[in-house]
């Protein structure tokens, strides 16, 4: 019992003194982030009206959807995927591939300048975050394990996503 309680405080100890250098770091990425001017800004009060429950945590709190929970895993239909916040044009059918992650996965957004990036430190390392560039809508994360010619991996959240056919 005692032997057991210490075992838990030293661990939870370490784990705070490894964690506070990092989470310093997210606190400063999302300050700059909040300061950014959005194109489409709404109070949150707005975006809880216009959203769904699971879309705002996503999009607003940068909820992660269960994987395979997004019917547009398996869409593959020629089409746009747009913002679920803005309807900014973000992905297209063209650059979409099944990564078996049970995500929604594109190895390029439709333009560079649809979305953008900043570093999170949520799973206590390096991210990059990815959210839309018109609303700051939080969309998913990026990854260097993609297939080519980028080799990127867009993991994105199917909830942040509307998807417009052909
Ligand atoms: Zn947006």
């Amino acid at each position: 019992m005692t032997n057991s309680k210490v075992t838990r405080r030293s661990a939870l100890a370490w784990l705070g003194a490894g964690a506070s250098i990092p989470v310093l770091t997210a606190c400063g990425g999302n300050e700059a982030r909040a300061q950014q001017n959005f194109r489409v800004s709404y109070s949150e009060a707005e975006w809880r009206r216009r959203l769904t429950r699971m879309e705002f945590r996503v999009l607003r709190e940068a909820a992660t959807e269960r994987p395979f929970s997004s019917p547009l895993d398996n869409e593959s239909r020629r089409g746009t995927f747009h913002c679920q916040g803005c309807g900014n044009r973000l992905f297209s059918s063209a650059h979409k591939f099944d990564s078996g992650t049970g995500w929604p996965s594109f190895w390029q957004p439709i333009d560079s300048g649809a979305v953008g990036y900043s570093t999170d430190y949520h799973l206590g390392y390096a991210r990059t975050e990815e959210h839309c560039a018109d609303c700051g809508g939080h969309l998913g994360h990026r990854f260097n394990d993609g297939p080519r010619p980028t080799g990127h991996r867009h993991c994105i959240n199917g909830v942040a996503l509307e998807f417009r056919p052909a």
